[in-house]
């Protein structure tokens, strides 16, 4: 089997899984005053000093949450107060659930900055979310100049670095920024919204006071501490990005990566193949041991296009894209192997 679905969820790293098992076996409540209490206590503020440092945040103003939608609905729901939400037209489900009203794209899949200021300039204070990079296609989007839009209209700006975290540096220009563990190669179960200095969210979980009553109910204390691990341990490698270049340069003719002109993840191919569904390739690819996914989302046995693709003008292509994301671990042959199987596929597939 060959993993490279790392976008869907990283490759677990060693050090993090063993920090969350050894979590799991003291016991101890993080909110308990006596010395079991404490200790786990401990392991929860070091693993939020982790994050924080990692992502350029301070712990006091970091919130630990049980993930990535939860901090992002946290972040839109929490920090609204009254402003209009605007979002762009290529964020996660996370972020697209929360009634908002849309910024566009380019074509290469970048946020349409003069859509952005227009609608600013058109109305209330707003709070608007801009994902550092995209999920399907690893586009980064421009989020110094849609920070500096938003600073001269008195906007906030959540950013969800979910699948940016580690990859690549993220500008320190937001209000608010989300990441989530399973992403960096923590176990699945926690993840964390960083404040700026002064932002304080109403709670969308409401309970014991927890988290400075800013997230109500016992921390996830296992994931959180894998996560505090793994932040300390993602970093961007330029091994991974030679490789996704590597397997690309390698594609057959007639296959298309999306978003190519635009800055991109240096782990992430979105490649349409014209004609061949999506679902069709991740069938011959499984079968190969290939784990890659597709854009497109299958609800209820129907197949969905992908909201990413439409939004950047993408039409039929849109079900025929598969997306590979390089794990941190990927071996050295990935291009080679995934590359054999990808052109076994189009031979197969187009006769
Ligand atoms: N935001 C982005 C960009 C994502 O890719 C994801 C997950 O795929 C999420 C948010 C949600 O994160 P989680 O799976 O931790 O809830």
């Amino acid at each position: 089997m060959l993993y490279l679905d790392a976008n869907a969820t990283e490759s677990p790293r060693p050090a993090a899984t063993e920090a969350a098992i050894a979590a799991m076996r003291a016991a101890g409540n993080p909110s308990s005053v006596h010395a079991a209490g404490r200790a786990a206590r401990r392991i929860l503020e070091d693993a939020r000093e982790a994050v924080a440092r990692a992502f350029g945040g301070r712990p006091a103003d970091t919130v630990l949450t049980a993930g990535g939608t939860e901090a992002d609905t946290l972040a839109l729901r929490g920090l609204a107060a009254g402003r209009r939400i605007l979002a762009g037209a290529t964020e996660h489900p996370a972020v697209r659930a929360i009634p908002h009203t849309e910024i566009p794209v380019l074509p290469d899949g970048r946020l349409d900055l003069a859509a952005l200021e227009a609608l600013l300039a058109g109305g209330d204070p707003a709070l608007v979310a801009v994902m550092a990079a995209n999920n399907e296609t690893g586009v980064i989007h421009p989020l110094e100049d849609a920070a500096a839009l938003c600073r001269a209209h008195g906007a906030l700006l959540h950013v969800d670095a979910v699948q940016a975290a580690g990859r690549i540096a993220i500008p320190p220009v937001w209000d608010s920024l989300a990441v989530s563990g399973h992403k960096l190669g923590a176990p699945m179960g926690a993840g964390a919204l960083l404040l700026r200095t002064g932002l304080q969210p109403a709670p969308i979980i409401t309970g014991g006071g927890q988290e400075r009553g800013r997230r109500g109910g016992t921390e996830p204390l296992p994931a959180i501490a894998g996560m505090g691990v793994a932040a300390g341990l993602a970093v961007p490698d330029a091994r991974i990005g030679a490789l996704r270049d590597a397997m690309e340069a390698g594609l057959p003719e007639g296959a298309l990566v999306v978003g190519r002109a635009a800055p991109r993840l240096p782990n992430t191919s979105c490649i349409v193949l014209p004609g061949i569904s999506a679902e069709r390739q991740l069938l011959v690819l499984d079968q190969a041991g290939i784990c890659v996914s597709s854009g497109s989302a299958c609800s209820s046995g129907k197949v969905a296009r992908s909201h990413v693709l439409l939004a950047m003008g993408l039409g039929e292509q849109a079900g025929q894209a598969i997306r590979v994301s390089l794990p941190w671990d990927a071996p050295e042959d990935s291009a080679e192997r995934f590359l054999e199987a990808y052109h076994a596929m189009v031979l197969r597939l187009r006769r």
